[in-house]
């Protein structure tokens, strides 16, 4: 409804496209009434994500490398110049080599692994601390996992090792930040495909694996996950903290070939 998210105001960080997890995201906060604030990685992507945030009626839309403190802290300060306050923050950022998004997770390079982990790991953590110091009255962050952090998954190689320290990330976070109000979450959502999902090796045929295998027989859409990620964001997940939400169309309950799935 119109009033869930009135008065609240909310940062996205991780859109690259009307494709991206993050826009299915603002799209639902927007439709509930919040305030949004956008953040994009280079010069490149400012060009699309100006005139979506226009369309969702933000005009805060600031530049942010996560993998460079400096940038996390300029991102902040100018936050803080334009809002006294931060309600929810939603992180949907992640990155590895393409190159090690195939073939075995062994052959994974050190420099890889430490890339993989400073930006799809630490970074969530990096923009918690800032956003804390903002979130005067409680919030609500969120981040995006993959079931690949619990299983091993084709070709999800290092970044499934990635999300699995993620989601570690988020229950610690979620014990340090509960006694100021403030919920950390995360959602593991089905595969989609966006940019970041190109990169991985055989991304139609896990697509096709998980329509013809979860209990809903389909994927999921970035509005599935607008959805589930509003009523964490909002005070309808009021009690929920530490959690890793699965909207995956149900494949993380599944043992087994569905008897009825089709051959790819
Ligand atoms: P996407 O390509 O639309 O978004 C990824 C974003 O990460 C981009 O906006 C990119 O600019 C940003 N990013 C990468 N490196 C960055 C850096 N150094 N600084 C700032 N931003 C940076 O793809 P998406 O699928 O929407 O990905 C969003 C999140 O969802 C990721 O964490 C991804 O792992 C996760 N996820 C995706 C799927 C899927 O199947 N698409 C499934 C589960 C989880």
């Amino acid at each position: 409804s119109q009033q869930l998210m009135a008065g609240k105001r909310g940062l996205i960080m991780g859109l690259a496209n009307d494709k991206s997890i993050a826009w299915g995201i603002a799209k639902a906060c927007a439709g509930a009434g919040a305030e949004l604030a956008f953040s994009y990685q280079g010069d490149a992507l400012k060009k699309r994500v100006d005139p979506l945030a226009a369309e969702l009626g933000s005009s805060i839309v600031l530049p942010c490398d996560v993998g460079d403190e400096a940038s996390v802290d300029a991102l902040f300060a100018g936050l803080g110049e334009r809002w006294d306050g931060l309600d929810f923050i939603v992180h949907a950022i992640g990155f590895s080599d393409k190159n090690e998004l195939r073939g075995r997770y062994v052959d994974t390079s050190r420099d890889n692994f430490r890339l993989t982990m400073d930006i799809s790991v630490f970074s969530f953590t990096s923009v918690v601390q800032r956003a804390e110091k903002m979130m005067k009255r409680g919030g609500s962050a969120l981040t995006l996992t993959y079931y690949g952090a619990e299983r091993v998954m084709p070709h999800y190689n290092v970044m499934g090792v990635a999300k699995a320290a993620l989601e570690a990330s988020v229950r610690y976070l979620a014990e340090d930040l509960g006694k100021d109000g403030i919920r950390v979450n995360a959602i593991s959502a089905g595969p989609i495909k966006t940019l970041a999902a190109s990169g991985i090796g055989d991304f139609r045929y896990i697509m096709k694996w998980n329509e013809y295998n979860s209990p809903l027989r389909r994927n999921v859409t970035i509005e599935d996950v607008g959805n589930s990620a509003l009523y964490l964001l909002s005070d309808l997940g009021s009690g929920v903290t530490g959690e890793v939400l699965h909207v995956d169309a149900g494949y993380h309950v599944v043992g087994m070939k569905a008897v009825d799935a089709p051959d790819i």
